[in-house]
């Protein structure tokens, strides 16, 4: 481990790392899933990370050096098909895993060669996820798992899922749930489209029906579902709020685009314009803020402010973009034809497609409304929401 490093030689190591790897791969000609294999081999995944898992065991801050040199390289990346594995499954395995688990698991996710979804929502449980009610019970040295998920993003490219189940109904609903890793691929895992307003299926239904997770897939003890599942959330956020990207990039840089494309805009068009991306660059300064303030290990709600901010700014952008267009704006650049695509993103394709897709982004990864109960409560110290199923077994509680 090399987390007592002074400042300056842990910046000193990922550059000499980062050196070794460009020299030795280049970027222009080895293929994404090499080039992300020798990337993890030699810790600069997350270099928060210990070593051996894709890390080097050094600040947080310093991944920008990483993801900054990997831009200017012009490094292969493909990771946009993983971003659950990448944002939320890896930050949860490295933390709940066993030694196991992270040498099996972590390695093919960062080369993208296994793709991971979440299987938290459920029909009767999104916001309220702790009231989920997908059954596992244990049988032998295997667990039998039945129940439904939903709006479960890119469960058909998945290899693994990361499943929160409910193991004991009889106490209280954040304390009876266990963390699970299930194959994707199990008989009795059902994967059903889910048709978006952008025409496109991303996310899916999953239904299990009595399949079996040996136990060596749990993540952390029995029980212990409710902390794991508080490292995806919490890294979710961080994930959807936006990693730390250059200035006048994502989002941003579409409206940019077709503004230096039409030639400018009116007055008040320029207006909206500036005071998007002076918002773009508020958020982008407080996501480089909160990263350099992150220590190893879970976020905290400070992940919340940027998510809940930039789904408002998105939802902004993007609505200015279609107006730019004009009449173009209006129509759709494809035939609505049903796809399931292989990544979840917005940005850098059609703005009419990223139109209707960010409206997604108040909702998922915890609605804004969410967003402002944990700000509320965590950030700003106010009164939490009554809470009537509190102490109450699970079971008692009523479901619909
Ligand atoms: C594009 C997309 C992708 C997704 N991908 C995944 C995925 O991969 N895996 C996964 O598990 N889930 C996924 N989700 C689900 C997402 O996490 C849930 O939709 C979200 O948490 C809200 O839950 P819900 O849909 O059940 O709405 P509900 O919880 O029923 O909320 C309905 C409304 O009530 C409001 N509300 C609820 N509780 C409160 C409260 N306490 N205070 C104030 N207002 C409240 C909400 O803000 C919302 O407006 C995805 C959703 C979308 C849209």
């Amino acid at each position: 481990m090399t987390t007592d490093l002074l400042a300056t030689d842990a910046e000193q190591l990922v550059r000499s790392r980062l050196d070794d790897l460009l020299a030795t791969h280049d970027p222009a000609s080895t293929p994404a899933v090499e080039f992300a294999g020798a990337r993890f081999d030699a810790g600069l995944a997350w270099v928060w990370f210990p070593e051996g898992c894709g890390g080097l065991g050094v600040h947080p801050d310093l991944q920008g050096v990483v993801e900054s040199r990997m831009r200017k390289a012009g490094a292969p990346n493909d990771m946009e098909r993983n971003v659950i594995g990448l944002g939320m499954a890896a930050p949860t395995i490295v933390t709940h895993g066993t030694e196991e688990q992270k040498r099996r698991l972590l390695r093919p996710l960062f080369t993208c060669e296994e793709i991971w979804c979440q299987l938290f929502s459920e029909p009767g449980a999104g916001s309220d996820v702790a009231g989920l009610a997908t059954r596992a019970v244990a049988d032998g040295d295997e667990w039998v798992v039945n129940g439904q998920k939903v709006w479960t993003t890119l469960a058909h490219t998945a290899r693994w899922g990361l499943l929160l189940a409910r193991t004991d109904p009889e106490v209280e609903k954040h304390r009876g749930m266990t963390y699970f890793i299930v194959d994707m691929h199990a008989p009795g895992v059902e994967v059903r489209p889910l048709r978006q307003i952008t025409g496109e299926a991303e996310f899916n239904e999953v239904f299990f029906t009595d399949v079996r997770i040996p136990d060596s897939a749990r993540l952390d003890a029995v029980g212990a579902g409710w902390q794991v599942a508080m490292t995806t959330l919490m890294n979710e956020r961080v994930a959807i709020g936006g990693g730390v990207s250059a200035r006048s990039a994502g989002p941003i840089h579409d409206a940019l685009h077709i503004w230096r494309q039409r030639g400018g805009g009116t007055a008040a068009e320029k207006d909206r314009l500036l005071q998007h991306w002076v918002r773009a660059e508020v958020a982008r300064i407080t996501n480089m803020r909160a990263r350099e303030r992150r220590r190893a290990g879970t976020p905290g709600p400070e992940g919340s402010v940027v998510k809940l901010v930039s789904a408002d700014l998105n939802k902004d952008i993007y609505s200015l973009c279609v107006d730019l267009l004009g009449m173009t704006g209006t129509l759709y650049p494809t035939h609505y034809e049903m796809r399931r695509p292989d990544r979840a993103s917005i940005g850098g394709g059609d703005v009419r497609h990223s139109f209707l897709r960010c409206r997604a982004n108040s909702i998922e990864g915890g609605t804004s409304e969410v967003m402002r109960n944990i700000l509320g409560e965590r950030v700003l110290g106010l009164p939490g929401e009554p809470r009537t199923d509190k102490a109450v077994p699970w079971s008692q509680v009523p479901h619909n």
